[in-house]
């Protein structure tokens, strides 16, 4: 993990589907842990999940490395519950061995995925971690064995909620940020600044992959705006002399502005 306190990731891999935008007006409650029931990271579950109706937000890889398939804002598919699904942060754990050695999981990805739970209760306002409460697995939702070893009396269960708990701790008694000024803002007004930045960082400067259908173009949504403002240009030249209605009215204000800004130097005329 990059940063525990913003809830930034090793990896950024985005999911181009089997997600849904937003959250359908639901708040973030709590968090719902999986196992893979395979061996993978980011981009074995991106490849997993092209053919499959599932995504989840966080994949943790046997090594330990966190990546985010789908924005915390957004739906991910992970739940089979709609109401679950809208109000849940979904974390797949991958696998260290298959069913022939019954589903293990690595320390360094129970370690991880604890710490990512207690950020994301910290980070979410959620309270401390608490099975049943603001944690729990697949099973909770749905019937299935997912959770598997990770669910409520199986054998990681314990020890994973112990050191959620332990880093829950660890990271609330710190504020957010350190510094005189931060810490005269509330915990909230922080969580809300951070989420706004984190937001805005996220819808501009992160690649995006197009939503054009059957295209694997991706980029930026900043490029995107540039690629815009190009077609714009295109179109102007090739409809010149088709003015729109609209057109006229902005070109005739641009002479009117123009016409007031005498002496000033027009970077634009060629
Ligand atoms: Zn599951």
């Amino acid at each position: 993990m990059k940063d525990w306190a913003t809830l930034e990731p090793d990896k950024i891999r985005l999911m181009n589907k089997h997600f849904t935008p937003g959250r359908g007006g639901r708040k973030i409650r709590h968090v719902t842990i999986h196992h893979m029931a395979g061996i993978g990271d980011t981009d074995q579950c991106w490849n997993w999940w092209q053919t499959r109706q599932a995504s989840a937000h966080y994949a943790i890889s046997r090594t330990g490395e966190i990546g985010q398939l789908v924005w915390d804002r957004d739906t991910a598919w992970g739940n089979a519950n709609l109401v679950a699904n809208q109000e849940s942060v979904i974390i797949e754990h991958s696998n260290s061995g298959g069913a022939n050695l019954d589903w293990p999981i690595a320390d360094p990805t129970l370690e991880e995925g604890a710490h990512l739970v207690a950020a994301i209760c910290l980070f979410y306002g959620l309270g401390r971690p608490q099975w049943g409460v603001n944690v729990f697995t697949h099973s909770d939702f749905y019937a299935t064995s997912c959770g598997y070893h990770l669910a409520k009396n199986r054998k990681y269960n314990a020890w994973y909620m112990g050191r959620a708990q332990w880093w829950y701790d660890q990271m609330s008694t710190q504020p957010i940020i350190g510094d005189e000024f931060m810490s005269a803002l509330s915990d909230d007004q922080q969580r809300e600044m951070y989420t706004s930045i984190k937001e805005l960082r996220n819808a501009f400067l992160t690649p995006v992959p197009s939503r054009v259908e059957g295209s694997s173009f991706e980029a930026p949504r900043v490029d995107f705006i540039d690629l815009i403002d190009r077609k714009v240009e295109e179109l102007h030249i090739e409809y010149s002399g088709k003015s729109t209605p609209a057109q006229l009215h902005m070109d005739a204000n641009v002479a009117i502005i123009e016409a007031h800004t005498d002496g000033e130097e027009d970077d634009h005329a060629v």
